[in-house]
């Protein structure tokens, strides 16, 4: 060993790294846990979110901390500048983008992970039998066979990108991973409301956005068939080779869903990969209402959905199902000697996550996702689901009857688009100046986008603690703020 010059080494300071003390850390982390559980308790009373004030914005420039701290000390600073200035995706009103709730039950499964500490790319230990156990409930829900394969992931983006790979991997063979695509020009297809990422993925590929041809949609935000029929003889002719149809099942704007079934009769005639990004509209499979919507989405040859969404499990837990796990095997399985398997002790096992994406040390995500369907129970979180979309239609009806405000979309799930209408030329800003007040305020985080070209407020409700009187306090507001704003004439998003 090569001890640092200059000196003898103190050998104090490389005792491990475990207190010397228990009992202090012990109480503190009682302490912790038991403001997580008044925070949680709590949540619907506080704000929904609150920016950060200069002086904590600030605050964040500290030097790398080259000595010993308290954890005390370090607990209060979290207590003070993170806590409060937090997502806010907790509390009943936060509808902004499409974000899950977590669970105290998720939280807890995060602090037991987090103390194993499991390393899931591979070996043979219980924590990748948690995985798998989950991947198969996953396959049950999506209605894939149990001879499926998958991985846990980040979120649907990691997963749409592990579905292009392995589409791409079953149209040119395994040689593709070694040489390249080449002079291939292999091209893809998606609905125009695809979800940013699935456009990303084919770029990270290597196989270009460009590369990804989007189809227009119907007045209900879904893909149209014979366009996408004729897209495909299209690039055919032109020498293109179409490898990968990716269908979305609850679109990102509006909830929308592509007729799977229409989308898996296409892709057999074609000879190409159906994906679908089942971001968050994966989890209506639980509804037994709510499932017809989804026909068809068994059909995909795989299939990328989040649990940190509508599954209301804590971040990031998403999940990528292949149908043929072979597929997913031959384009992602690699034999290095550090990773040979054994046949006995720790290094045994034929499949390993590792095999099936590009993550090699991973974290056990697995166990939050089998505790909250353990406790919850899958038709628990259907019914969760399903009143989400009840509360949509609600809300809707709620807006359809104002006449101050004019819904944008149609509601086929659980998103909401809408904007507050008035005697001005600058509708646009005016909603855009009402969200942010909105957000600024506390009571609600509303999100925004554009619908056929005009700024839409847009509430996904994904969270399990939003109830019918959270969302009529949000209309109220918006017609409040509304008013103000156009009585004033400021549209600016100033404060
Ligand atoms: C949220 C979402 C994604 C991205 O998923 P992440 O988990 O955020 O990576 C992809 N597609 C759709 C339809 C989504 O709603």
């Amino acid at each position: 060993m090569n001890l640092p010059a200059g000196g003898p080494t103190d050998m104090r300071r490389m005792d491990d790294l475990d207190p010397e003390d228990w009992s202090s850390l012990r109480a503190l982390g009682h302490r912790m846990l038991d403001d997580m559980f008044d925070h949680l308790a709590g949540v619907r009373d506080g704000p929904v979110w609150q920016p950060m004030p200069p002086a904590i914005r600030d605050s964040w420039a500290d030097p790398l901390p080259r000595g010993p701290g308290d954890p005390a000390e370090t607990y209060a600073a979290f207590r003070s500048r993170v806590m409060p200035h937090a997502t806010g995706n907790l509390h009943p009103r936060f509808m902004g983008w499409v974000h899950g709730g977590g669970t105290p039950v998720g939280m807890l499964a995060e602090m037991l992970a987090g103390g194993l500490n499991a390393n899931c790319g591979g070996r043979d230990h219980a924590p990748i039998a948690v995985e798998r156990q989950v991947i198969a409930w996953a396959a049950e829900i999506i209605g894939f066979p149990q001879t499926a394969s998958g991985v846990l992931v980040t979120g649907t983006s990691m997963a749409n990108m592990i579905g292009v790979l392995v589409a791409r991997t079953a149209a040119c063979g395994t040689r593709v991973r070694a040489e390249g695509v080449g002079g291939t020009r292999l091209v893809a297809y998606a609905s125009a409301a695809a979800h940013g990422c699935v456009g990303r993925a084919m770029d990270m590929a290597g196989l270009g956005s460009d590369a990804l041809r989007l189809i227009p949609t119907d007045a209900a935000g879904r893909i149209v068939a014979p366009a996408l029929r004729a897209a495909i003889a299209r690039d055919r002719a032109a020498g293109d080779r179409p490898f990968l149809l990716v269908g979305t099942a609850g679109s990102v704007d509006i909830g929308a869903i592509d007729p799977l079934d229409r989308l898996a009769d296409v892709a057999r005639e074609s000879g190409i990969w159906l994906h679908v990004d089942a971001a968050f509209g994966a989890m209506a499979m639980l509804s037994p209402r709510l499932r017809p919507l989804l026909a068809g989405l068994e059909r995909a040859d795989s299939v990328a959905f989040d649990f940190h969404k509508w599954g209301q499990v804590p971040y990031d837990a998403g999940c990528i199902l292949v149908r043929e796990a072979e597929h997913q095997l031959a384009a992602f399985a690699a034999d290095a000697a550090y990773l040979r398997r054994a046949t006995r002790g720790l290094a045994a096992g034929e499949v390993w996550p590792n095999d099936l994406g590009p993550d090699l040390s991973r974290g056990f995500r697995a166990l939050k996702v089998w505790m909250t369907l353990r406790t919850y129970g899958a038709d628990r979180i259907g019914a969760m689901v399903e009143r989400s979309c009840a509360l949509a239609q609600e809300m809707a009806a709620r807006i359809d009857a104002e006449p101050a405000l004019e819904r944008l979309a149609p509601v086929a799930l659980n998103v909401v688009c809408f904007r507050f209408v008035a005697a001005d030329d600058e509708l646009d800003a005016l909603n855009a100046a009402i969200v942010a007040d909105l957000q600024e305020s506390g009571l609600a985080v509303p999100s925004t986008t554009m619908i056929g070209g005009r700024l839409a407020i847009r509430a996904a409700l994904v969270n399990h603690r939003t109830r019918r009187d959270d969302v009529m306090r949000v209309i109220d507001a918006v017609l409040s703020m509304g008013r103000a704003r156009a009585a004033n004439g400021r549209r600016d998003n100033a404060a």
